[in-house]
């Protein structure tokens, strides 16, 4: 295992390109079949790069043939994990229900993410979820599979953070700030817990997980030091990096 200084979680290398910092770990996530693609090509060219692959729920609602498309786009996800040796997740996937505002458009979006959850499970993948405006229903919906998920720049209540964390869930930070946010990082423990960037979407680079590791450290009142190892460690071992 090289020496990572620390991990970013979640970003988008597809859309960040050129800030491929050698020291830090970093999952990059796919949203849809062309991003899953690049994000496999940018895994295969740099050591420190990991990729998980998916149909995120904003991709999911432009696509009213949503699951005839997945078949042939999980079909292509499943090669990848056996051609590509560095597919760790599936995600990003979830509902959206900001973006979503039709019932049509909330159908499709659960449609994408039930199949792309039984997708995780088959291969024995974890899960990374987006979940905006649909927390309860992302969490309600997660009881019912058997496998490992991330809340990626989760922005609920504190009690569905402490419910994500008690049924097998990990939470993810992004670097912004936010009174229910301190809430949960405050109470949740330290092994629930990895930092992200979500760059380009909310740091402009993978380097702003720094800054998620700082608040954590800020409000948990620990060294930043031990955050940032701590973190590193929880996202190996949440993605099954060997
Ligand atoms: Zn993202």
């Amino acid at each position: 295992m090289p020496q990572y200084y620390y991990a970013d979680a979640h970003c988008h290398l597809d859309s960040c390109a050129g800030v491929l910092l050698p020291h830090i770990l970093m999952i990059t996530c796919g949203t849809s079949h062309e991003t899953n693609l690049r994000s496999m090509r940018i895994a295969g060219e740099n050591h420190n790069v990991y990729f998980t692959a998916g149909i995120s729920p904003q991709e999911a609602m432009r696509h009213p043939d949503i699951k005839i498309k997945l078949v042939e786009w999980e079909e292509a996800i499943s090669s990848l994990l056996a051609d590509s040796g560095r597919l760790v997740g599936i995600g990003e996937i979830g509902l959206d229900y900001h973006w979503a505002k039709t019932e049509e458009q909330k159908h499709l979006q659960y449609e994408c993410f039930i199949s792309q959850l039984q997708l995780a499970e088959r291969l024995s993948l974890p899960a990374v979820i987006h979940s905006r405006d649909a927390e309860e229903e992302c969490l309600e919906i997660l009881r019912n599979f058997n496998i490992r998920f991330m809340m990626h720049c989760f922005s609920g209540t504190e009690s569905q953070a402490k419910e994500a964390a008690s049924s097998g869930g990990t939470v993810s930070i992004p670097p912004v700030s936010g009174s229910e946010r301190k809430k949960f990082i405050a109470s949740l423990p330290l092994e629930k817990l990895v930092a992200e960037s979500d760059a380009p979407a909310i740091g402009k680079t993978p380097e702003a997980a720094a800054e998620s590791i700082k608040m954590i450290a800020q409000i948990k009142g620990l060294d930043e030091e031990a955050v940032r190892k701590a973190t590193l460690m929880n996202t190996i071992l949440f993605f099954g990096i060997r």
